[in-house]
């Protein structure tokens, strides 16, 4: 392989190694958002839950309200009972104490309902502020350590990217340029390996006269289908010459 072939190689090499530390720390940013997030999330939960139970409790005012007006509803007409004169006087007042009878039953019913209801709630909350609690306490955590981590990654980072420049500035500035492009076009793959006349990076198939030209090593050549560039090494393959 030429001497140039050679040191784009290596910078391929450094390029996949710092963006593989960009993608390292992306994802651990990503794991804090995603924790962060799911915090919100509980969060958002707890405050729905909460007027929830504003409502049910005004609910249950109420109820409660009409239940004690229609008790004190009865206690009247049974007053009023002793002084009535007519037999339709005394059927009306005995219809209206039916009538806040079942009311009461009713009011009961749906005093047990709403308490229920107001339970369940005030558990899912407890519930949910647990989590929330625990999330929150690994989160902090987990932030130092990543905060750390991160710093790790980029000092080495920094580290390589010094190589990067000084190896760059070991080759020509147009074939520079070149693999630059193609790197931040091709997701990170400036240069790649043709294995039995198949590109690396698209794995698609050069011509059989390229490949051979490519298999001297005495030329760059550029892929036809992605346009990277393409090397060959001898070690990966067995000889297919006969
Ligand atoms: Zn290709």
């Amino acid at each position: 392989m030429n001497e140039e072939i050679n040191k784009l190689v290596a910078l391929q090499e450094l390029d996949s190694e710092i963006s593989g530390f960009d993608r390292n720390v992306r994802d651990r940013k990503q794991e804090l958002a995603d924790r962060e997030q799911s915090i919100a999330d509980k969060e958002e939960s707890i405050a729905q839950l909460k007027e929830k139970i504003t409502s049910l409790e005004q609910q249950k005012r109420e109820a409660k309200a009409e239940h004690d007006d229609a008790q004190t509803r009865i206690k009247e007409r049974q007053n009023k009972m002793m002084q009535v004169q007519t037999s339709r006087e005394h059927q009306a007042l005995l219809k209206e104490i039916e009538d806040s009878k079942r009311i009461i039953k009713e009011k009961e019913e749906q005093l047990l309902l709403l308490s229920e209801q107001l339970k369940i709630n005030k558990g899912n909350i407890d519930e949910l502020q647990n989590l929330c609690k625990g999330e929150k306490k690994l989160l902090t955590e987990t932030n130092t350590k990543v905060e750390k981590e991160v710093k790790k990654l980029l000092s080495k980072r920094d580290g390589i990217e010094g190589k990067r420049e000084q190896l760059s500035s070991d080759l020509r500035p147009n074939i520079l340029k070149r693999y630059n492009l193609i790197l931040k076009k091709r997701g990170g793959a400036g240069i790649v390996k043709i294995i039995s006349g198949v590109c690396q990076g698209c794995f698609m198939t050069v011509p059989p006269q390229q490949f051979n030209e490519i298999r001297k090593g005495d030329k760059l050549h550029i892929c036809p289908t992605c346009n990277r560039m393409l090397y060959f090494k001898e070690e990966q393959e067995e000889t297919c010459d006969a």
